[in-house]
């Protein structure tokens, strides 16, 4: 398939400085939650815990029962 057939090209504007997008590379985390690598330094910080943002953000109110389990499967 030819390349402009598979591919969109579109200007964007950032939400964020590419400074921010970027971080530091090779600066890699572990979610408290989930186990998955996070990168960059996109993980978010919640009390003592370190969260990918997929299990800080759609489990507000859910983290502290995750953590939970979590903590006793490795205790
Ligand atoms: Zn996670």
């Amino acid at each position: 398939m030819p390349d402009e057939e598979m591919l969109t090209i579109q200007e964007v504007v950032l939400n964020t400085s590419v400074g921010e997008i970027i971080s530091r590379a090779g600066v890699r985390v572990n979610c408290d939650v989930c186990g998955e690598e996070i990168m960059n330094e996109r993980e978010v910080k919640h009390e003592e815990f370190t969260l990918c943002r997929a299990c800080a953000s759609s489990a507000y109110y859910q983290v502290p029962i995750l953590l939970v389990a979590f903590s006793e499967g490795n205790a």
